[in-house]
């Protein structure tokens, strides 16, 4: 890990089984839509994020008939659920009592000293942790008046306050996080929230929106702040299926090194003029069926086979278009070639190989006679391309030029 990975130390604590803080991995979070009194439907999701690298799901307690379903869903979920309270405290001691893992309490909206205290006192005798969840848009309405609007100040503060409320009772086993919808304001909120304590942070950009715009925010905002050392668990709030924002989420670790890969890593070259084939439509069909097949790999495809070998050499597995035909190489090493009709077809075989018997073994087996056609294939592109960086023109262009300016003095 890079020094500017390293991670800021924070005090840890256990949501169900899943440690947050102080060294421990940083953990993906998502959200369940369904209502939670459909206990079957809200299982469905949770388990659905779950697979898609949820640590920790969150479900809403918004009603009696919740708090009654958060009982049944607890103990037959695969992860720890954390209830989501809003305005009315009480839900909060009946979501302790269904048996939840975690509880979020926002300060914009759950204002009352002596309530919180409560809900702290309870949660403490269950151990189990408090998110002070402040947001932006439900600033404590106090609070904006005295900042005039929605600040990093004053989200910060808004979460210090709830802080004293509960270590007043001696409730210490928090999170925080304080969510802003735009990105600069979210990251320094968070910054100098780190600064001030040094309780775990559950990072996120709130509100961020559909899909693709959500995403970049999110990446953006969560991206640069874990690689400042910041941040203990995270969630994408996409307005999309939730799967999308636990696939992200685990995803966006696993990139940054932050989390071992456990599922497929497709890069593709961007394609250009020198393609051979449909690079865009290649590489859409074999991340959809190279994920289907659930191997975790690297894999690259490559538009040309003049670069795309060379370019993509750190590749578990990758394959390149000649003229006609696919080159699939492991580790930039040309192992078999196929024709272009098969290339998806072979990739996915020889994954499913590369995975089972390993590196070496693949190579031995390598078709000796792979290597020799991808050179011809280069040579081939290359004489009727061009090579990529018109050598032999340029070379002549300067001689002309320095030959003319020899004559003119
Ligand atoms: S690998 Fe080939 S087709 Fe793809 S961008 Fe590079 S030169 Fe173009």
């Amino acid at each position: 890990m890079s020094p500017a990975m390293e991670r800021k130390s924070t005090r840890q604590i256990n949501v169900g089984s899943v440690a947050v803080g102080g060294g421990a991995p940083v953990s993906v979070q998502s959200m369940t839509i369904t209502k939670t009194a459909d206990v079957d439907g809200t299982l469905a999701q949770v388990y659905a994020l779950a697979g898609a690298g949820a640590d920790i799901v969150r479900i809403t307690c918004n009603d009696v008939a919740a708090a009654q379903g958060l009982a049944e869903i607890v103990p037959r979920s695969p992860v720890p659920i954390v209830a989501d309270i809003h305005f009315q405290y009480k839900l909060a001691l009946a979501a302790l009592e269904a048996g939840v893992h975690g509880l979020r309490l926002n300060p914009g909206n759950i204002r009352n000293e002596q309530h919180i205290k409560t809900v702290a006192r309870a949660a403490g005798e269950r151990g189990v942790p408090i998110r002070v969840g402040v947001n932006a848009g439900s600033l404590d309405k106090e609070l904006l008046e005295k900042y005039g609007a929605p600040l990093p100040e004053a989200l910060v503060e808004s979460a210090l306050r709830e802080i004293r409320y509960l270590e007043d009772v001696d409730f210490t086993d928090i999170k925080i996080s304080v969510k802003h919808s735009d990105v600069p304001s979210m990251i320094d909120s968070y910054r100098l929230l780190s600064e001030r304590v040094d309780y775990p942070l559950h990072l996120g950009v709130t509100e961020a929106g559909p899909l693709p715009g959500g995403l970049i925010k999110s990446v953006a905002g969560i991206g640069t702040l874990l690689m400042e050392g910041i941040g203990d668990t995270i969630r994408f709030s996409l307005t999309a299926d939730p799967v999308e924002e636990a696939k992200a989420g685990r995803q966006l670790l696993e990139y940054l090194g932050l989390r071992e890969r456990r599922g497929l890593d497709l890069i593709a070259c961007p394609s250009c003029g020198r393609a051979e084939v449909d690079v865009i439509g290649i590489a859409a069909e074999a991340q959809e069926r190279l994920e289907a097949a659930n191997l975790p790999i690297q894999v690259a495809v490559m538009g040309c086979v003049v670069n795309g070998p060379g370019e993509a050499r750190e590749a578990d597995i990758g394959i390149a278009a000649g003229r006609g035909k696919g080159h699939l190489f492991i580790k930039g090493q040309v192992v078999r070639v196929v024709p272009e009709t098969d290339m998806v077809e072979a990739l996915l075989e020889e994954a499913r190989r590369l995975v089972e018997e390993g590196v070496d073994a693949r190579l031995a087996a390598a078709d000796s006679a792979a290597a020799a056609d991808a050179a011809a294939s280069a040579a081939e592109l290359l004489e009727i391309q061009g090579d990529v960086n018109e050598a032999t023109a340029r070379r002549a262009s300067v001689a002309r030029i320095a030959r003319e300016g020899r004559s003119g003095s």
